[in-house]
């Protein structure tokens, strides 16, 4: 992937060669009267692989009144941060959207405030600044560790909540768009409540204050079923998923599988229209492929259709991950004949009683059944996802984690004969974070040292193993991730004191007198968290009881017709 870490590569050059790639559906006005500038704190590769990102850029610039430029990070941010359309500086912009999927992006977001020589606090701009705005799964997921930043935050999906905020900003000044537009349904306006911690125990949130004129709590809005969902308007060799044209075939997931941010988050599931994804698939161009995305793709009843649909126009295409107990000789069939040779399936562990307190019980048998069905119509690879330091994880369960894999990689080699190449087998692990908005939200992040033991025992008992591959996803990373996860204001505080001193995250905390275990504690049940601030459609006493449930083995059935017990369904 070329990125402009060469200093060779010119910024200007690169965009150029970006932009040269690039097959373009989108019809844009320059002429509008507001100009605004979508922004990724990632490069530009990862932001064209970002569908939320696309969808938002398509939807500003289809407004009418708005044309919005793309910009992301960049390495030499010493001339400022640019757009890739018109290469202007983004502080000149009349509007800046920031997009954010990734905790791990937060820095980013000061780096491109920095290069622009905008202050990093929404308080601390005056009127001089653009509008700076923030939607994206971070924005109704937990916005606290950032909130301060923004001058205001999209609760929900842009679908909704796009249409009657564009009918505010199309008709007020700049600065007197907050006043109206907090009071909509899925507009966060940070500035208007203040966020008071314990004395004795200063990560420890006391209440949530409310200035006046703003609602007490952000209802999440979200799109109706039915509604138009998203294909990228935009394809580029030069995007992590090259030349993937990406189709949302749908949005939510029936399966609350409780440590799954986005399984809670997107609820209701929602189908996309079965005429808008069949002719996304129609008017792909010849270099693209389809990739077929949504957290359950298996899920959808018409998976099957679609699938052959994409094969009967000559359109290949590839799958994001896969339940295995999704598959059966009707899909295998079809993701074979597209040529997939890789089949990605999450499986998170091996352990039987874990498999039940995150509500993900599938048999292991059934696992390796299934394994031998996928090497048995010749795809030859297979890519698995774990993850470890689960709340009450011992030995046993990581024990029985190592032998599903080894069980799985004799039946891998034995089943491949028939193919006569043995593939290979990638299982990737990734620590345990837990996540707002989730029933596990109330478990700690596992303290790193401990982590470290369980990554070297894992790797110690399957890295010298013929046809697997053992990938150890950085614990550090995942520590930043667990510190913001359920971070608030304080956590703001200390991004910033981290970026300004040149500091890792660790040495802020404790430069700043905080202790790091609380940032990563058990938080109690009846506790105040920072994220209450938004009312999600999921309750927390739902949250509480799936999370006793989990905690007591039980598992939860699926969503079902008539059910209304989350919260989401009236
Ligand atoms: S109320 Fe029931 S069906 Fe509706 S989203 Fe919640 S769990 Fe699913």
């Amino acid at each position: 992937m070329i990125r402009n870490r060469n200093a060779k590569i010119n910024i200007h050059k690169l965009y150029d060669l970006y932009i040269a790639s690039e097959r373009n559906r989108l019809t844009k006005r320059f002429d509008t009267y507001i100009k605004a500038v979508i922004v990724f704190p990632n490069y530009y590769s990862v932001a064209m692989s970002n569908l939320g990102f696309l969808r938002a850029y398509e939807l500003i610039n289809q407004s009418g009144f708005m044309s919005c430029d793309r910009a992301f990070l960049q390495d030499d941010d010493s001339k400022g941060i640019i757009s890739i359309e018109t290469r202007q500086r983004i502080a000149n912009y009349d509007f800046i959207f920031f997009s954010l999927s990734y905790e791990n992006d937060f820095n980013n977001i000061l780096s491109i405030l920095n290069a622009e020589k905008i202050p990093f606090l929404s308080k601390d701009r005056n009127k001089s600044y653009p509008l700076i705005m923030a939607g994206g799964v971070i924005a109704f997921l937990n916005p606290e560790p950032v909130a301060p930043i923004f001058d205001l935050m999209f609760v929900g999906e842009a679908e909704a909540i796009f249409p009657d905020f564009f009918k505010i900003i199309e008709n007020k000044k700049k600065y007197e768009i907050l006043e109206s537009a907090s009071k909509l349904e899925g507009i966060y306006v940070p500035s208007g409540y203040n966020f008071i911690f314990d004395k004795k125990k200063p990560v420890t949130l006391n209440k949530i204050e409310c200035l006046p004129g703003f609602p007490k709590k952000i209802r999440r809005k979200y799109a109706d079923n039915g509604a138009s969902f998203s294909s990228s308007p935009i394809t580029t060799e030069f995007s992590e998923l090259s030349n993937i044209n990406m189709i949302e075939i749908e949005r939510g997931c029936k399966r609350g599988c409780r440590f799954c941010s986005a399984g809670f988050i997107y609820l209701p599931l929602r189908e996309s229209k079965h005429a808008d994804v069949l002719n996304a698939i129609g008017s792909l161009s010849a270099e693209d492929k389809a990739g077929f995305v949504g957290l359950g793709t298996m899920d959808s009843k018409n998976i099957n259709e679609i699938m052959r649909f994409s094969l009967n126009s000559k359109k290949p295409f590839s799958l994001s991950s896969i339940r295995f107990d999704c598959l059966d000789e009707n899909n295998l069939d079809l993701i074979k004949e597209t040529g997939i040779k890789t089949v990605t399936l999450g499986i998170e562990t091996g352990s039987s009683r874990l498999k039940k307190m995150i509500n993900k019980d599938i048999d292991n048998d059934e696992i390796i059944t299934a394994l031998k069905n996928i090497i048995k119509k010749g795809i030859i690879n297979i890519k698995l996802y774990f993850m470890f330091g689960l709340p009450g994880e011992g030995k046993e369960d990581l024990d029985e984690t190592i032998n599903l894999i080894k069980t799985m990689r004799e039946e891998f080699v034995r089943s491949s004969k028939i193919n006569k190449r043995i593939g290979l087998i990638t299982a990737s692990f990734s620590p345990f974070v837990p996540k707002a908005w989730t029933p596990l939200q109330w478990e700690s992040f596992e303290d790193l040292t401990v982590l470290r033991k369980k990554a070297g025992y894992l790797n110690e008992n399957l890295k010298r193993l013929p046809n697997l591959n053992i990938n150890i996803n950085p614990l550090n990373a995942a520590f930043t991730e667990a510190f913001f996860a359920r971070g608030s204001r304080i956590s703001n505080e200390i991004l910033i004191y981290s970026f300004i001193n040149k500091i890792s995250l660790k040495n802020a905390i404790t430069s700043k007198e905080y202790n790091i275990k609380d940032f990563i504690r058990k938080f109690d049940q009846d506790e105040l968290l920072p994220w209450d601030i938004i009312e999600q459609g999921v309750t927390k006493k739902y949250l509480l009881s799936e999370y006793l449930t989990g905690i007591n083995l039980k598992t939860t059935p699926q969503c079902f017709k008539g059910c209304k017990r989350c919260g989401v369904c009236l």
